[in-house]
């Protein structure tokens, strides 16, 4: 059996480019020598790999070339699963529906928002990103038809598809928060999860002379549930290091009830360092509604007897957070259900939807009650992959999500505390990460490394179940 991979580059992949330095014929022997031992070992490793995850056959890929694939969002989820059926069947039929024509980077915003990142490191050329085999659609779906097997987008085209996987991501629901968007356009509010309030955040942070800076944590389902803390534990740090850290409260007000409630033994390490900085947290309160004209954040806090009060906290700074929703066509069709906010109801190991066995999710948008990031889309998608195959030739699903997700807490400048955990909040791969100290190596592996595993490694469909 031929690599797949290789296929697709002799085909006009996308890597076919890269490396077109000149060199010399010794080197070009030498690396021929090494190269073939490579590519001898790599093949055997890897298709020992395609067999272990995918179970695919030459045999079964041909069957597969008929077979239409529809992938909905052309973000890492969706870019992941697709290229990794690609490099399992590379004559693969994939559609991707995708309305942007730039692909941002979102784990690099909170890099901008602190001023390491410019903003051009995290937009890139979607179609760059993209296979030369994949039929793109540039546009967005209106409805999902999962009874016919069909999807229409926003400018009236129907696509068919015999499977389809759904990466629609979740966004920030500004209705959530009583004046947000105005608060938005005011002279002292950002937020991160924006590119462009996340420039505003930095300049914001960077010219703060003192005063109170509030910062809050929404109710319900979160795109990276460290972010807000993440800012607002960089921006203490910030301020520190200007010399004007005694002119600034910092307040951190959150729906949780602790810090970083997902893993608990982080949550333990991480909560005495940051109250030794004088960070005043406030828990199990709501971001509501922004008063403008009084500069005041209005929260409703659940209190231990289970009443609630009005609490108001005034701000010369703020970063406000409202709750998240996916998108209208998701929310809105056939593919969620009661009780799930709007997001694909999906067998939360196999991905597969629960009712429609051709459909599956990935990524933020999938209810499988793990975190929505792109670490946890690293473990998703070849399980995607793998079971959409699988299905395809008539066999059940088998490949499973384990719950892993992944996490890079940036605590202040040049310090992050790295871990990978489990559903149960159980870290997992703790040799590896050492993951309640905060250290420079792994702040380096999320400014430097990080990217390129997103767009060389996930991007590219290197991932295995
Ligand atoms: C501030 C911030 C910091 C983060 N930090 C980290 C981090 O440190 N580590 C980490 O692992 N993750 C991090 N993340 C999370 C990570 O970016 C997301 O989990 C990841 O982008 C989710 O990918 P996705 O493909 O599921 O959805 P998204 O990336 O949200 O993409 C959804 C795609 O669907 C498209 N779409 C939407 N509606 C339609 C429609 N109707 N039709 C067709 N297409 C549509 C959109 O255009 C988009 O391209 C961070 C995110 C933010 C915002």
């Amino acid at each position: 059996m031929t690599n797949p991979a290789d296929n697709i580059e002799q085909n006009g992949g996308k890597g076919q480019n890269e490396n077109k330095k000149g060199i010399s014929r010794r080197q070009a022997l030498k690396y021929i020598g090494v190269g073939t031992g490579v590519i001898l070992v790599g093949g055997a490793g890897g298709t020992y790999g395609y067999r272990r995850s995918f179970r695919i056959s030459s045999a079964d890929a041909e069957r597969l070339k008929n077979v239409k694939f529809v992938v909905v969002g052309g973000s890492v989820g969706g870019l992941t699963v697709a290229a990794r059926i690609l490099r399992a069947v590379p004559d693969a039929d994939i559609t991707v529906i995708e309305p942007n024509e730039d692909h941002h980077y979102q784990p690099g915003y909170t890099l901008v928002s602190a001023g390491v990142y410019e903003p051009d490191e995290v937009v890139f050329d979607q179609k760059s990103l993209m296979f030369p085999e994949m039929k793109w659609v540039k546009d967005s779906v209106k409805t999902f038809d999962p009874e016919n097997n069909r999807v229409k987008t926003e400018r009236g085209e129907t696509v068919d598809y015999d499977y389809l996987v759904v990466g629609l991501g979740v966004q920030m629901n500004y209705n959530s928060v009583e004046n947000f968007a105005e608060a938005l356009e005011e002279p002292n509010v950002g937020n991160i999860y924006n590119l462009d309030k996340g420039i505003k955040f930095s300049r914001l942070r960077k010219e703060f002379e003192g005063g109170k800076f509030v910062s809050t944590y929404p109710q319900g389902y979160i795109k990276c549930g460290g972010a807000p803390q993440k800012i607002t534990w960089l921006s203490e740090d910030y301020w520190r290091s200007k010399g004007i850290r005694d002119d600034v409260e910092v307040h951190f007000h959150s729906h949780q009830h602790t810090l970083f409630p997902p893993v608990p033994v982080v949550d333990e390490a991480v909560k005495p360092k940051i109250e030794a900085r004088d960070i005043h947290n406030h828990y199990n309160q709501t971001l509501r509604a922004i008063d403008i004209s009084k500069q005041e954040a209005i929260f409703e806090e659940e209190r231990n007897d289970g009443s609630k009060r009005e609490v108001r906290q005034s701000y010369d700074l703020l970063h406000p957070m409202p709750a998240f929703q996916t998108p209208k066509a998701l929310r809105e069709s056939d593919l969620t259900a009661e009780g799930i906010g709007g997001q694909i109801e999906v067998d939360r190991e196999t991905l597969q939807h629960k009712r429609f066995r051709n459909v599956f999710g990935v990524g933020d948008c999938a209810a499988t009650g793990a975190p929505k990031t792109a670490a946890t889309i690293r473990k998703q998608a070849p399980v995607v992959a793998a079971n959409v195959i699988d299905v395809a030739l008539d066999r059940e699903p088998y490949a499973k999500y384990d719950g892993t997700s992944g996490c890079p807490l940036l605590t202040r400048y040049g310090r992050c505390m790295m871990f990978e955990f489990d559903f149960n909040g159980e870290l997992v791969n703790e040799w590896l990460y050492n993951s309640t100290n905060e250290t420079r190596l792994w702040w380096h592996f999320k400014v430097r490394g990080l990217k390129s595993l997103y767009t060389n490694i996930l991007l590219n469909g290197y991932v295995n179940v």
